[in-house]
Parts: C-alpha cells; structure tokens; sequence
C-alpha cells in the first residue's frame, strides 16, 4: 500500500534536482504516494506562470532549465496547500526565505509529519547563539526534522552524475524511511546521527568556497587554494566541536564534510562569484543578480553570521580565515588580505 505522501518546499536549484530524485523513487518505490507536491514561489516567465510551465512542460526553466522533472511532481504556489497533507516535507530554499515560507505552515501541517533540511545557512541569534535551520523548523513547525547534505552541486546530481550524501537523522526507522526517499543508483546515502555537526559542514564550507574564489580572483594558484581549503577545515573542524563540544571528528569524513568542500570550493556558486568579486570589484549583490539569475547565495550571510558569533564570543583571533572572508566580502579589507591571513595562520606558530 501506498502510504508516505511527500512535498518538497521550494524550487530553486536544489529543489528541483532532488524533486527529479525524489518523483523518481516515489513512483517505484510502494512506500510512497506517486504524487510529490512541489511548493514554487510564483513567477512569470516569458508570460507564463512557473506553476504551469512545472506542470505542462515538466521543466523548471527559471532555476534548472534543460533537465526534466518527472511528471509526477505537481507544483503549486500556495504553500500551505503543498505540505497540508504530506508526511515527509522536504525544506530546500535558501536561508534567508525560510522563516517567510514557511510561517504560514504553523498549525497546518500533519503533527506526526517528518520532516527534512536541505538548507545550508544558519542564523546567530541577538545573544550570540547559533540558531541552526533545523531547529527553527523543529520549534516553529513542531516535527521531527533531519537534514540531507552532500557534495551536491545542483546541476551535476540533475544530469545523473554519481555522488553521495549524508543523511542525519535521530531515528533510525525515519532513517531507513528517508535514505529509501533519496537514495538512487547515482546519488548514495549514508546515515548519521550528528544532526548538528552535518548541518554545521554544509554552511560553513561556503565560507572556505568564498575564501577559494578569492584565491581564483587573486589569481594565485592552486597549492595556495589547497592551503586555503585545508586551514578552512580546521576551522570548521575547530568551530562545530567549540559551539557543539559532542560534534564527531569522523563527520568531517563524510560527504557532508571535506567532500562538500572540495566540490564548492572548486564547482560552486560561491566560488564562482567570489572571484567575480575581486576581479571586477562590483557588489556582491549586483553580480548574484547579474550572474546566477534568481538563484542565491549562501556564503556571505554564513560569513556574517558566523563573524557575530565569534565577537559576540570574543573569540575572532582562533578563527582569522572566518573572519577575513567576512571582512573582505563586505568590503572592510581588501581581498589581498587573504593571503596575508593565511600567512600569519595560528596554524604556522
Ligand atoms: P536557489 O539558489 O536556486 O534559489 C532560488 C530559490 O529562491 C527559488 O525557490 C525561489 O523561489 C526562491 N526565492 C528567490 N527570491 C525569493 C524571495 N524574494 N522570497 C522567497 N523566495 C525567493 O535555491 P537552491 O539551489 O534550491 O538552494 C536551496 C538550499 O539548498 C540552499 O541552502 C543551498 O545552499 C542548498 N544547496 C544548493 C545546492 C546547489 O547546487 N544549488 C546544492 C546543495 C545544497
Ligand atoms: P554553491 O551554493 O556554492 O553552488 O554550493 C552548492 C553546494 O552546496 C554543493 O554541495
């Protein structure tokens, strides 16, 4: 029998190469409905609601044009109406909308509903307290919440192209359940229960990917990168056991850790308009309009969140890559300041 009925909320990038895995598995797979419910913010392109185009063509033009959606993902534009009935919500937008989308969700979803973070952002609260998206959800909504992250560039896992992810979760029958939702024969799942340190990987490396866009833009090479990549590590290493003391060494091991900072130091959007940045001195906001055409970042709001913390903390001379990258990307160093960091890294005392 047919049984878990599933939404994915949000149509980005992301959303729409998981919505391709997850309309994949719940059609051959009993333990889903075959409907995937699809929240999508409504837009016109070329004259015509994205809804229907996600609906008539099974495309998503806007945020992954030239993959096909299966034609069992059914989008609407009224959030409320996408999750309403579901059991398994998959949360994948960018950070800094997920309180505005999802607050309409209070009290009107299923209470036993299971739900799932592909968010990679956190927040830092007025107290200096890391806020992670998880949680937000877990407290708002009221469900049970794991995360999904992964080496996961959007555009390589919708053309089929063999990777793995790493699924946090506190249950281990929500496990079995959720890795049966996304696992597929080019994108394979491994199972954790350091929910925090997971979601921790996936924000933080998009400041390490910013700090490598900055190296492409400076035009240095690649030793300096892998300089840069490796002391990003340690800082990020540094940052989940300091704020999250029982944080696993061995997730930094999964994909969700060194994997997912390899591929967006090298492939990501960060990286990419990082060196935009130091090449063209243009404002970050202008080039993410310019180049990525709706789509987001979600380094420098990492940057920035993780900088407040560590003054809040007074904490900013262990963490210098952290709080050079903000610095420079919100126009208060020179990019060349990077370099200069990495030279004086606590790391060669
Ligand atoms: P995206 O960067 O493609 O952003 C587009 C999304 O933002 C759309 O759903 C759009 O409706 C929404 N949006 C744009 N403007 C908005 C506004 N003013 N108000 C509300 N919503 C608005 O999104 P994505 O790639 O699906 O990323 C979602 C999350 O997944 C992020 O945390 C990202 O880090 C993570 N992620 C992305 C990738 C990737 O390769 N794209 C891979 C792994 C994880
Ligand atoms: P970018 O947002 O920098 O493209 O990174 C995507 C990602 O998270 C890959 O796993």
């Amino acid at each position: 029998t047919k049984f878990y009925k599933l939404a994915v909320i949000g149509s980005g990038s992301w959303a729409s190469a998981i919505a391709r895995i997850v309309g994949h598995n719940a059609r051959h797979n009993d333990l889903f409905d075959e409907t995937v419910m699809m929240y999508v913010r409504q837009r016109i392109f070329k004259g015509e609601k994205l809804t229907d185009i996600i609906n008539s063509q099974h495309e998503n033009p806007c945020y992954l044009p030239g993959f096909k959606l299966p034609d069992n993902i059914f989008a609407v534009s009224d959030v409320v109406e996408a999750a309403r009935n579901s059991d398994i919500i998959i949360f994948v937008m960018p950070h800094k909308f997920v309180k505005q989308t999802c607050t309409p969700l209070i009290g009107q979803i299923k209470p036993y509903s299971i739900g799932v973070s592909l968010i990679k952002s956190f927040d830092v609260d007025d107290s200096g307290e890391i806020r992670l998206v998880s949680d937000w959800l877990r407290k708002n909504l009221n469900i049970d919440v794991s995360v999904l992250m992964g080496a996961n560039i959007a555009h390589e896992v919708a053309a089929e192209f063999l990777c793995e992810a790493t699924l946090g979760t506190y249950d281990e029958q929500v496990g079995n359940i959720l890795k049966q939702l996304f696992e597929t024969d080019y994108f394979k799942v491994t199972m954790s229960t350091d929910l925090s340190t997971i979601e921790l990987c996936g924000a933080l490396k998009n400041i390490v990917a910013l700090a490598s866009g900055c190296v492409d833009g400076l035009g240095y090479g690649n030793n300096t990168k892998a300089a840069v990549i490796r002391l990003g590590l340690t800082e990020m290493i540094k940052f989940a056991q300091w704020f999250y003391p029982k944080a696993k060494l061995e997730t930094f091991f999964q994909s969700c850790g060194v994997a997912d900072l390899l591929t967006t130091c090298y492939g990501g959007r960060n990286r990419r308009l990082a060196e935009a940045f130091v090449r063209t001195r243009q404002k970050l906001n202008e080039l993410e309009a310019e180049m990525l055409e709706g789509q987001k970042l979600q380094g420098p709001e990492t940057a920035d969140a993780v900088h407040r913390v560590l003054k809040k903390q007074n904490l900013e001379e262990h963490f210098p890559l952290f709080v050079v990258v903000n610095k420079i990307f919100t126009g208060q160093l020179p990019p060349t300041e990077l370099i200069t960091c990495v030279r004086h890294h606590p790391q060669f005392r």
